[in-house]
């Protein structure tokens, strides 16, 4: 299905409007991809990059990707699963995190046997048949394409199949989440078709950036005042990349030391140094990193 000129730029799929688009978008402009306005049309040149982006619906996006007609793609991995895609997951991106969960109505059994010979609605047919196979559970498959949710209120289905990311819209509903089947985000996909050299080159700087990006958002650049003699303890507190740097202050005896450490024991840390000696400890956000 080739329905575009071939291009020498490397071509990336993003949902056009939705729980996807502005996070992608921030993604690829945080990398150092800069877009006229993205919002007004379908192909949007990227100004400093040979790259271009095909703002289409998610549900296309695999198979975009799979014909080549696209190089990457920015999609959740259920759109991806549930397409069966032959593509290649380049990497998850952290976001549009949800999952494909069974809900069933508050009154009644929450037994997913119980499901025997009911009808289940869902929008993602081939991932709940997948699943209740391979349960060895008999359902009858009942694909909507949207509102899924108030099926068992119509009286449509007994039970649903439906993503779910805070479970306030199932709640909402009257329903009750009993089984995930599927956890899900944002990947980035390739085809595999193949490309070019210097589209080869231009998806592996990307995906390096992408890593740099990702590391930055997960680190904090933490800076400190401490007494000489308790940097040693200091740079065992410390679960630095590499050692700290520690520079002398004009007050005798003081240092500033400077590291980045993981947002995930960043707390941790930062109480540990309190208590080591450290005084005014700053901490800042990272933009972006290269290890
Ligand atoms: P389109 O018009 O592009 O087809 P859509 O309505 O199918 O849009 P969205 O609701 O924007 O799609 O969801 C896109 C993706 O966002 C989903 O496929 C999923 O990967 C992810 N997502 C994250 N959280 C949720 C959630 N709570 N509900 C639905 N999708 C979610
Ligand atoms: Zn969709």
């Amino acid at each position: 299905m080739r329905t575009l000129d071939s291009t020498t730029s490397l071509r990336i799929a993003v949902q056009k409007s939705g729980r996807l688009t502005d996070k992608t978008i921030n993604l690829l402009k945080g990398i150092g991809l800069n877009f006229d306005d993205y919002k007004r049309s379908l192909l949007v040149k990227c100004l400093n990059f040979d790259v271009e982006l095909l703002l289409i619906r998610d549900d296309d996006i695999p198979e975009y990707v799979e014909d080549g007609v696209c190089d990457l793609g920015f999609v959740g991995a259920n759109t991806v699963a549930e397409d069966e895609a032959d593509v290649s997951i380049l990497r998850g991106l952290g976001y549009g995190v949800c999952r494909l969960s069974i809900a069933l109505p508050k009154n009644g059994s929450h037994k997913i046997e119980d499901l025997a010979g009911k009808k289940i609605a869902t929008s993602y047919p081939v991932l709940t048949k997948k699943y209740f196979e391979s349960k060895g559970i008999d359902v009858n498959i009942i694909t909507l394409s949207g509102s899924v949710e108030i099926a068992p209120r119509l009286e449509i289905a007994d039970a649903i199949t439906d993503l779910v990311s805070t479970g306030g819209t199932l709640k909402a509903n009257g329903l009750i989440e009993v089984e995930t089947i599927f956890d899900s985000e944002t990947q980035l996909i390739q085809t595999n078709k193949p490309l070019s050299e210097g589209k080869q080159k231009l998806t592996e700087k990307i995906l390096q950036r992408i890593e740099g990006y990702k590391k930055a958002a997960e680190s904090r650049y933490i800076m400190m005042n401490a007494p000489q003699e308790a940097v040693p303890k200091i740079k065992e507190i410390i679960p630095s990349l590499k050692s700290p740097t520690v520079m002398p202050l004009a007050d005798n005896g003081m240092v500033a030391i400077h590291t980045v450490v993981p947002l995930t024991t960043f707390w941790d840390v930062m109480e540990n140094l309190k208590e080591a000696g450290a005084t005014g400890i700053v901490m800042l956000p990272i933009e972006s990193m290269i290890v």
